[in-house]
């Protein structure tokens, strides 16, 4: 930070020119992102294979833009310059740390399969909608295969590093450093503990009654309730949006524009607003992000990896969205929105006490689709998937398997019988475009979750009263500081220790669980 009080020019014209190009090639994938944004939301369906066109060109621009030999030079160049990188720990020794990984990272891809990957990508999200509404793996499945080919192209391309897998370089991607080894290691031992106490709590006397959630809530007011509720978390409204699409995501365009998107089910009212709370998690991830003008689309202007990115979504919405206190300020506002006793939903929620309302919110039953998984058996729907993916990168695995071995995993893992594709393996919008690699991260995310949790109620001891009153300023604030703050300028296991003082470890997500759900279930 020391030259951050001077014009970049005058540090240095290369790092200038440099930072100059960071913002132009994120320019680029911003415009990708807004129109990845309207595909998702309120594109026609005849507009599909001209956006697929236009995000096959834009991707190619971005690639071709970031991996241009000038920009070689000029982190060569900066490398070099002493007053740049003489303090290793400067925003500008570790933006041109994260540049020269990046241009590696993208030099090592042909343009031809960017574009193509993405045209492919595009093209086979829109299949996917289909297959998955008539529930036809059939017809997804060349699409599927398609995108197996060019995802396996892109990991030779990019290659192992070491002796590792080839998955590993997709990995790499999300969650820089990680392998698929190092995450079987701590995802197989998690699997084993939380099936023992899913298993546990399933056996042990009644399960919470899940009736205050099986109310049916209009949609526009499950859409009201989850704006009063991010807006309380802090998310900026005059800088984000909120909209419905069939696979709830968030998208940090750039200053200013950071969207989220949600979906409603009339019959579970909670499903849409711990949804909403997970991507306005994300949302306030990217609002917080050091996007000032010089800095934007440098990597300290951007998250350090999926895994945070996905601790800060889970954090809202199980930590603070499913813990008592919360519901103690909710429950009395969402009867007000709602329409209270009498009113135009018939008084829903009339009668519900905290308790209750607490109690069924922290089920732990097994289930089929993750999404709407609770936060005991949603680690087992991720293992399934890293196992999947893995094995068909490796080609172990043929993609005309997936629907059996999928299924044959569920009943493994979860003990329960996949009735149809559906709800199986079509329920996941990730592999149409190639996000292999990714599903770990939302794991990982929950472990670091729970990590930094422990600490953050150490240093608020008062945490607890302040959200029941529904007050997060302190714990957004603290979430800046710490987290936000800092952009890329740390690797997400070197925050971690950081802040908490220990390397990533699978007690405290089990402590946290053990602790919230064996009374509920006594
Ligand atoms: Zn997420």
């Amino acid at each position: 930070m020391r030259h951050s009080d001077k014009p970049l020019s005058a540090i240095s014209p290369q790092y200038a020119k440099l930072c100059k190009f960071s913002a132009e090639i994120s320019m680029v994938s911003s415009i990708g992102s807004l129109l990845n944004w309207d595909q998702e939301t309120y594109m026609p369906a005849k507009a599909a294979a001209h956006r697929a066109e236009q995000a096959a060109f834009l991707s190619a621009l971005a690639h071709e833009k970031a991996t241009c030999s000038e920009i070689g030079d000029l982190i060569s160049a900066c490398e070099q310059d002493r007053t740049l990188t003489g303090d290793s720990k400067s925003s500008e020794a570790r933006n041109i740390r994260e540049m020269r990984r990046d241009f590696e990272h993208r030099t090592k891809l042909p343009t031809e399969l960017v574009a193509e990957l993405a045209r492919v990508g595009s093209q086979a999200q829109e299949v996917w909608k289909t297959a998955r509404e008539k529930n036809d793996f059939a017809m997804f499945r060349p699409w599927l295969e398609k995108m197996m080919d060019l995802t396996r192209r892109k990991a030779e391309c990019l290659g192992n590093g070491s002796a590792g897998e080839l998955y590993d370089a997709l990995l790499d991607e999300y969650e820089p450093g990680a392998t698929a080894k190092e995450i079987e290691g701590v995802f197989m031992p998690l699997a084993e503990r939380l099936s023992l106490l899913v298993k546990e709590l399933g056996a042990s006397g009644k399960p919470p009654s899940d009736a205050p959630l099986r109310h049916p809530i209009d949609p526009s007011r499950q859409h009201e309730l989850g704006l009063f509720v991010i807006r309380a978390m802090g998310f900026d409204l005059e800088a984000g949006r909120l909209d419905t699409t069939a696979h709830p995501f968030c998208s940090g365009m750039g200053p200013g524009d950071t969207r989220l998107t949600t979906r409603y089910r009339e019959q579970s009212w909670t499903d849409a607003l711990y949804s909403t709370m997970h991507e306005a998690g994300h949302g306030i991830y990217e609002q917080s992000l050091p996007k000032t003008p010089a800095l934007f689309g440098t990597p300290i202007s951007e998250a350090i990896s999926l895994g945070i990115h996905e601790s800060q979504s889970r954090m809202w919405e199980n930590f603070v969205g499913r813990s008592r206190e919360f519901w103690v300020w909710l429950l009395p506002q969402a009867k007000q929105i709602f329409g209270g006793a009498g009113g135009p939903l018939g008084g829903a929620l009339r009668g519900v006490s905290v308790e209750e309302i607490f109690a069924a919110v922290n089920t732990a039953k097994p289930s089929l689709i993750r999404v709407e998984a609770d936060e005991a058996t949603y680690n087992l729907h991720v293992l399934i998937r890293f196992r999947l993916e893995r094995a068909l990168i490796s080609g172990q695995l043929a993609v005309k398997d997936v629907p059996g071995e999928w299924n044959a995993a569920y009943k493994k893992y979860l003990g329960v019988t996949v009735p149809d594709d559906a709800r199986g393996c079509l329920q996941d919008v990730h592999w149409s475009f190639g996000l292999i690699g990714y599903f770990p991260t939302y794991t990982l995310g929950n472990l670091y979750c729970a990590q930094l949790w422990e600490t953050i109620n150490k240093k608020i001891p008062s945490l607890g009263e302040q959200m029941s009153r529904g007050d997060f300023g302190t714990l957004k604030a603290w979430l800046n500081q710490n987290i936000h703050a800092h952009g890329r300028r740390y690797r997400a296991g070197e925050l971690c220790e950081m802040l908490t003082g220990k390397p990533l470890s699978a007690d405290p997500l089990m402590r946290h669980l053990e602790g919230k759900l064996r009374p509920l279930f006594r």
